[in-house]
């Protein structure tokens, strides 16, 4: 049999990328959360949105104005932002990039931020799906993670969404958490079930270090969350989802027939996509680049670009990318990494992937170069594979980061 040839790939192929839109900006910061998010720092929200414009009006130029098919604002807290400013952004969107009609269009909700007249006002900007981190309704769980809702507010938010016309919303949940008993998680997720909502995502409490939540429970002022009640809590998620009609279609996320999160499967089909806002990373080429992560530095380097009036890139390499101040980082992903990280991210949706497929888009035969240890994890248990299809075991869903860890070199 010949060896197959992959062909070279444009920057952003025709059929486009999605868009994430970092917003680092919370009310509090949650004792639990490492992700690039600050409180009071609020005096920069208006320079940062007058960055992020200019960065998209730049990025736009320098990918001739690319297709673009979802786009996210993630954070920190993108409810947070002023009014209008999501209308702004968009706006921008809009100019410099092939925004598709029908663009899923998320943004990430503190249900603390909302009401019904306040989502009617998303709605009005263009948003169309609503993430709410809801992580629990139980109170004393809320308050030991810091949120500043509370369970009441939670639901009244999600009903009030309802309302305004949201016919597509997400839940965020969190279980594994320090005190949390399986009957608190029960309850919780029959409250949620009521509530109807398209999508739901349960992830497990990671204590990351360097966090206050880290510290409390090395300190034991909090007991140390015990993974067996934690694989009881996600046992039980996967059944009585199930029974409501939840389709389980990645490891941590569930929705009814027709309402997957569209932007995070690109993520899982190692698709490219574009991060615009401090620290937002994005995968392009065969690249994986970051902007930088301090805001007041993200501002300055994106008026830095604008001075430099960049022309279109004809090539992503690291030469190009070094010519884009905003960018603070940048790794290029060799075949190997490209092949692996196809694998596990693939892996992690519950239909699996098709190496067929996913071999064209990573330029490389993955059956041929894993068929070892596709071989070994199928004799094992934990992978099955039908021709082409090659999908998690149900018992490898919780121990899954010990398959995909035999695809990394
Ligand atoms: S609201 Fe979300 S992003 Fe902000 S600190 Fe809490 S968990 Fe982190």
């Amino acid at each position: 049999m010949l060896p197959v040839t992959y062909p070279a790939k444009p920057i952003v192929p025709a059929q486009g990328m999605s868009l994430y839109i970092h917003v680092p900006f919370c009310k509090s910061k949650c004792p639990y959360c490492d992700f690039n998010t600050y409180q009071g720092i609020e005096n920069l929200m208006s320079p940062y949105l007058g960055a992020l414009t200019t960065e998209l009006a730049l990025w736009g130029k320098a990918l001739a104005r690319p297709v673009v098919n979802t786009v996210f604002f993630g954070g920190g807290t993108p409810s947070y932002l002023p009014e209008g400013a999501i209308g702004q952004i968009l706006a921008a969107t809009q100019e410099s990039f092939a925004l598709q009609p029908g663009a899923e269009i998320t943004i990430e909700a503190n249900p603390g931020d909302l009401s019904e007249a306040a989502c009617r006002k998303l709605l009005a900007q263009g948003v169309n799906r609503l993430s709410m981190g809801v992580q629990s309704l139980d109170d004393a769980l809320l308050q030991m993670l810091g949120r500043r809702h509370n369970a009441a507010q939670a639901i009244a938010a999600c009903q009030e969404a309802r309302l305004a016309g949201f016919d597509n919303v997400n839940l965020d949940l969190m279980y594994g958490l320090p005190h949390q008993t399986l009957t608190q998680w029960q309850e919780t997720l029959g409250r949620l079930l009521a509530l109807d909502p398209t999508h739901i995502s349960a992830y497990c409490l990671t204590l990351e270090e360097g966090t206050p939540l880290h510290q409390w429970v090395a300190q034991g002022k909090l007991p140390e969350p015990d993974p067996d009640l934690a694989a009881d809590m996600y046992h039980y998620a996967e059944d009585a989802l199930e029974l409501a009609g939840y389709r389980h279609y990645e490891i941590s996320n569930w929705c009814l027939p027709g309402f997957p999160a569209r932007h995070n499967l690109v993520y899982w089909r190692n698709l490219p996509y574009l991060g615009v806002g401090p620290g937002a990373h994005s995968r392009l080429g065969e690249f994986r680049f970051w902007d930088v992560s301090s805001p007041r530095g993200y501002v300055s380097n994106v008026e830095q670009w604008a001075k430099s009036s960049p022309l279109p890139l004809t090539a992503l390499t690291e030469a190009a990318l070094g010519t884009v101040p905003p960018v603070g980082g940048q790794e290029h992903l060799g075949a190997p990494l490209i092949a692996a990280e196809t694998m596990f991210l693939g892996l992690r949706l519950m239909e699996g992937m098709d190496l067929a497929e996913a071999s064209l888009q990573a330029g490389q035969d993955l059956a041929e170069r894993y068929r070892t240890e596709i071989t070994e994890l199928v004799e094992l248990g934990l992978l099955e594979r039908s021709g082409d299809r090659l999908r998690l075991t149900k018992r490898a869903y919780l121990i899954a980061n010990q398959v995909f860890i035999r695809f990394l070199d």
